[in-house]
């Protein structure tokens, strides 16, 4: 947990990271190729990157595991095609709360991300 009054960090802890590698099963959310094995901070999409309340950043419902980055392969998709990505639920609009919000998977369909960590169709 964040303690409060310290700057937030610029990237999910690893902790969270491998949680939500995990729930994404080491594959990319968008074309189901495998990210795990080269896994980085840069495949790590944030569904709503001006998060408010900010503490929800680097929670696990704002966080997708995409191959690529932020140019490259999916995730570069989702930034170079954002009203697909919203309509996907890719990308959530600033103030809306990404757990109430399903994401497409291309092996699972609809997908609640969940705070946990966790998801459900
Ligand atoms: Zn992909």
């Amino acid at each position: 947990m964040p303690t409060k009054g310290q700057p937030m960090s610029s990237k999910p802890t690893a902790e969270t990271r491998r949680t939500v590698q995990r729930r994404d099963r080491y594959r990319c959310a968008m074309c189901d190729r495998e990210t795990g094995s080269h896994w980085s901070g840069d495949s790590i999409h944030h569904r709503e990157p001006r998060s408010h309340p900010f503490d929800r950043l680097h929670q696990p419902e704002n966080l997708l595991q995409l191959c690529g980055s932020g140019t490259t392969g999916c995730h570069g998709w989702v930034h170079a095609h954002p009203a697909r990505a919203y309509r996907l639920g890719y990308l959530v609009h600033t103030g809306k709360d990404p757990a109430t919000i399903p994401v497409y998977y291309r092996t699972g369909g609809w997908q609640q991300l969940n705070k946990d960590g966790t998801r459900h169709p």
